[in-house]
């Protein structure tokens, strides 16, 4: 566990991490790596700002068909970092915006939850997966029956 003091020291603070497991509800199993590319620099007294890229392959079960399917995450993070004590008080309508406690910040609290937030809602294998298997065996077999209709 990486625990950060952002009240105070040098920035820009420069992460290069790697996870090999996460704990995150509805996420699939890491494949094997989540690497992150990062950096943490200072906007103002209460404003922090992480920039960088998370790249990382899940394991995960397609929600039509069942099978399992790679769901790959490849992107920019781009989120303004609050103490937690701002949150209440905070009206700004930043949507990208983690809230911590600064002093004892957690890098890996930070991680899962931008995980979460790139993680696609609905896992599919392929785009147009939308047939279950019993509707793919239909299909399967549907020229067959288009044969046994014409001897008919
Ligand atoms: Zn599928």
């Amino acid at each position: 566990m990486k625990i950060l003091n952002l009240k105070e020291g040098s920035f820009p603070i420069k992460l290069n991490l790697a996870f090999d497991s996460l704990s995150i509800p509805d996420v699939g199993k890491l494949q094997n790596q989540l690497n992150i590319e990062a950096s943490i620099s200072r906007i103002s007294k209460s404003i922090l700002k992480c920039d960088g890229y998370i790249s990382g392959i899940f394991i995960d079960i397609c929600q039509n068909c069942l099978n399992k399917t790679n769901v790959e995450i490849n992107n920019k993070i781009e989120v303004a970092i609050k103490d937690s004590t701002e949150l209440l008080n905070d009206s700004s309508d930043q949507d990208q915006t983690h809230y911590q406690d600064l002093e004892y910040f957690n890098i890996e609290i930070f991680i899962e939850e931008e995980i979460a937030l790139l993680y696609p809602d609905i896992v599919k294998c392929r785009e147009n997966c939308s047939l279950t298997e019993q509707e793919l065996e239909k299909e399967r077999n549907l020229p067959f029956k288009k044969i046994r209709d014409l001897i008919d």
